[in-house]
């Protein structure tokens, strides 16, 4: 059979609710004729129109430090770059909060990079962020903290924090040692297993364009449904300046196009980001069209605050607001969640039900 009727029949397969093996998520991965793409594209957006309707959820991003004691090769942020950091006080990400809370987000996103003041200190101060912003601003948290010890996972999952964020980055070993470099592979995925243990909501994720195959690949959207994760993303490499991966090239974004559309293949029911974080608000189009439904990199403007993968793109002058994001959804029809519908989502479906049946 030729390679196209191949692709539309394992695009039809999955469309019927039938998994996808490795052979054939490598299959569509390998998709570059362009009617077969938009038919891919089409397929994931129909299964999202069916589950979550032309509803979008909206998470402000809160990176409260850049401080990290890590070295990953990818990550502008490393602790061998010299570059500018901070970090915000409590009553600064607790003022934060609140306004990205009155903007219209559906979560906060607490994000810090391994920062040593808490990682070898205490996690004090930011147990008592979660539990006020829980209090007074009354949205759910997600903490992308790092790898974080049981006992204090289990300080966060005692306060009800929902979720932890935690990405593998690849589930190719040899290629994650490449990558976050002197860090333990089954250390960090034995975090958020631990998490989940403990009854919190936990997101996987990949980087594409950083030298792995497309087995890789199949293999990690494999892994994300084996470990049952509520939340699957995909970003792609943007090279950081100062950095051992600085001269590598972004990948050319049909990759992630075509993994975020395999993903909500396999995965119906999983929240699968479009970040701002790669393209900026430029790019929120083709990753809604591709079967995302969460947006996520919602960042303040003139607040110091930065992105991870493009750490400044589009942050100051407002371009990754909820309105700016609000104004190209209606463009496609497409609308903002209440945080009542996001609330529901969460407590109804991921406990009741696996993401992927
Ligand atoms: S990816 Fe995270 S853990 Fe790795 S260096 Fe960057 S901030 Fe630190």
């Amino acid at each position: 059979m030729a390679r196209n009727h191949i692709q539309e029949e394992y695009i039809n397969k999955a469309a019927k609710g039938r998994m996808l093996n490795k052979h054939e998520i490598v299959e569509l991965l390998l998709i570059e004729d362009e009617d077969r793409l938009q038919a891919l594209f089409e397929a994931a957006r129909k299964i999202k129109q069916k589950i979550f309707s032309n509803k979008v959820f909206l998470y402000g991003f809160l990176y409260f430090s850049t401080w990290c004691r890590n070295d990953c090769n990818f990550c502008y942020f490393r602790k061998s770059n010299v570059i500018d950091r901070y970090r915000k006080t409590p009553a600064e990400v607790l003022d934060i909060a609140k306004r990205l809370a009155d903007s219209g987000v559906h979560l906060i996103d607490l994000t810090m990079g391994e920062d040593m003041k808490y990682h070898a200190e205490n996690f004090e101060s930011l147990l008592d962020i979660v539990e006020r912003i829980k209090k007074s601003i009354g949205l759910p948290v997600m903490i992308s903290t790092g790898v974080l010890k049981n006992e204090i996972i289990d300080a966060f999952a005692k306060l009800g924090t929902e979720w932890y964020a935690l990405y593998q980055e690849t589930h190719n070993r040899e290629l994650f040692k490449k990558l976050r470099v002197f860090q333990d592979y089954d250390e960090r995925m034995n975090a958020k297993l631990y998490a989940q243990r403990k009854g919190m909501l936990i997101e996987e994720g990949i980087l594409t364009g950083v030298g792995e195959t497309l087995e890789d690949i199949a293999e990690s959207l494999l892994a994300m449904g084996k470990i049952n994760a509520n939340q699957v993303r995909v970003m792609s490499f943007i090279p950081q300046k100062g950095t051992p991966m600085e001269n590598i090239k972004t990948p050319d974004r049909n990759m992630e196009l075509k993994i975020i559309a395999i993903l909500r293949l396999m995965y119906p029911y999983a929240l699968i980001p479009a970040s701002l974080d790669v393209d900026g608000i430029s790019g929120l189009k083709n990753r809604i069209r591709a079967g995302a439904n969460v947006v996520t990199s919602i960042i303040p403007p003139k607040e110091g605050l930065m992105g991870v993968a493009q750490n400044s793109k589009d942050v100051d002058d407002g371009g990754r607001t909820v309105e700016g994001v609000r104004t190209i959804l209606s463009e496609m029809g497409m609308e903002l969640a209440t945080v009542q519908e996001y609330r529901s989502y969460i407590e109804n479906n991921f406990h009741a039900r696996r993401i992927c049946s």
